[in-house]
């Protein structure tokens, strides 16, 4: 679960994707992170309260939102869910913290 903090006020360049680029964005990631084969849905919809969830099952939902979202936040939120189906956990102790840092890192 993503709780994160909307960081459009701070960007100046706004940019827009769809639901295609989006979801080849996750599909990239779930690659990178190695959880393709455990990645069963991706659902596109608004959501009131967060950026995105998933399942342990591996049902990812994100928020339309995202759409227009810079893509350093679209793909913060796309790594955080990830990593919680790669642990098949939805804490966010050190582990976790470490793990989004090293693939925020590694591919920028
Ligand atoms: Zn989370």
């Amino acid at each position: 679960m993503s709780r994160l903090k909307n960081p459009q006020s701070e960007e100046s360049f706004p940019e827009t994707i769809n639901r295609e680029l989006l979801i080849a964005e996750v599909y990239t990631w779930a690659h990178r992170i190695g959880v393709a084969e455990r990645l069963r849905e991706i659902h596109i919809r608004p959501m009131k309260r967060k950026w995105a969830s998933i399942s342990t099952r591996g049902r990812l939902t994100l928020n339309t939102e995202l759409y227009t979202q810079p893509a350093d936040f679209r793909r913060e939120v796309i790594v955080h869910e990830l990593l919680h189906l790669k642990l098949n956990s939805g804490h966010h102790g050190k582990l976790f913290r470490r793990l989004l840092q090293s693939y925020l890192r590694k591919y920028r």
